[in-house]
């Protein structure tokens, strides 16, 4: 292929890493399904050897990301949280780490349940504040994570400010950007060294596999992050990667689509007698706007959280009564989904700590998928009557 850096986003997302089988000539890398490799001789390696260290699936989905995200390297894991849990495992105990206070609720727990008692100390701080997490940094400062735009109120960080910080401190800046998607940001090119993707999410975008990935700008990184992978075992299996690598070709079609269809219906929302506060990037209202639109490239992301006039019991009617939104949590996919974070995604928040950060009980969070705009607008009008 001519030099991938030259090709558009779009065309890099369907050939890089999609090569066609050297073998038979099939336009579809095959599925390599084996847990070993015939090696050439006896302390000779190949370029694979065993499914754990690497696979040709895996490498082939990595190799997109990576080309995506304008990293050096990627790695796909079993999951999003093994993922961010590979990150995790750099960390010393002594070491601190500050992270945003509406970081996805998986993370919260394993930074709180699983690393801390490590002996690694946790400061969550509000990261749409610069300041507030300039003053978090302390000499055992190891790791910043942020998260934009963030859960479930879509708050936006500056994440080019937050990587200058974390590179006059020190410390390593790594985001959870499975919101924004490599379609929109791209978190290399603003100054930080990890992204990670729960490639659940868009990178799958059919709800049919659970994935995660680190995306990293340098070869030392990625080096130990390897090394964890390898050592720890959570890799992502053969079929999920093929799966995540079919998903990655019509990802900026589905995202482009699903912004489009997100900013319509956050508008119809907002305007809404029934509807309280409407919570999207895309909005002028929104305090995050501008620089949103300075770090999201075309689309503000297809998440929408929304408060109604009424209680939580409305809410949980709302939520049971769409018909095209399917009532589950995880996003990003092409069927719309819809939630309520008080008693679903956002459930094990005590209900003060919930409150104080504004995750109120007639709050709805949606995932704008695929299907046509006039019948999701329709579909939500519906249920907000009953
Ligand atoms: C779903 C999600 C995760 C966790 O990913 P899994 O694939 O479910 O492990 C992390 N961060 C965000 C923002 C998510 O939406």
């Amino acid at each position: 292929m001519e030099d991938p850096t030259l090709l558009d986003f779009r065309t890099r997302a369907i050939h890089v890493g999609g090569e066609k089988c050297s073998v038979t000539g099939a336009v579809v890398p095959p599925v390599y399904l084996a847990s070993t490799f015939v090696q050439p001789g006896a302390g000779k390696w190949g370029d694979f050897d065993y499914s754990r260290s690497g696979n040709p699936s895996r490498k082939n989905l990595e190799t997109t990301l990576a080309s995506l995200e304008n990293g050096c390297g990627a790695l796909a894991f079993a999951s999003g949280m093994s993922a961010t849990h590979a990150v995790a495992m750099m960390l010393k105990p002594g070491d601190h780490v500050v992270a945003g206070t509406d970081i996805y609720g998986g993370t919260y727990r394993l930074l709180h349940k699983i690393i801390q008692p490590l002996g690694i100390e946790i400061t969550l701080v509000d990261t749409t504040d610069l300041k507030n997490l300039e003053d978090a940094i302390r000499p055992n400062t190891k790791l910043m994570w942020i998260e934009s735009p963030g859960n479930p109120l879509m708050t936006v960080t500056d994440i080019a400010a937050c990587a200058a910080i974390a590179k006059n401190r020190g410390v390593l800046g790594g985001i959870d950007s499975t919101f924004a998607t490599p379609v929109l940001t791209r978190p290399l090119d603003l100054g930080l060294d990890i992204v990670m993707h729960s490639a659940t999410k868009y990178i799958g975008g059919h709800s049919d596999l659970l994935g995660g990935v680190l995306v990293v700008k340098e070869k030392q990184l990625y080096d130990q992050l390897y090394r964890i992978q390898n050592a720890t075992g959570a890799v992502l299996g053969p079929l999920e990667s093929f799966l995540a690598s079919r998903g990655i070709k019509t990802l900026e079609l589905r995202v482009r689509e699903q912004c489009k269809t997100a900013m319509e219906l956050a508008t119809y929302l907002e305007q809404d007698a029934r509807v309280r506060a409407v919570y999207y990037p895309g909005l002028a209202s929104h305090p995050g706007h501008a620089i949103a639109t300075r770090q999201m490239e075309g689309g503000y992301g297809s998440m929408i959280s929304f408060e109604i006039e009424g209680d939580y019991e409305k809410a949980s009617r709302v939520v049971e009564s769409t018909k095209l939104f399917q009532l589950a949590v995880s996003l990003g996919a092409v069927e719309s989904l819809i939630e309520q974070p008080a008693s679903m995604s956002h459930a094990s928040y005590d209900k003060a700590d919930r409150l104080k950060h504004g995750i109120t009980d007639s709050l709805i969070r949606i995932s704008v998928g695929l299907e046509s705009v006039g019948d999701l607008k329709n579909d939500l009008d519906q249920a907000l009557n009953v």
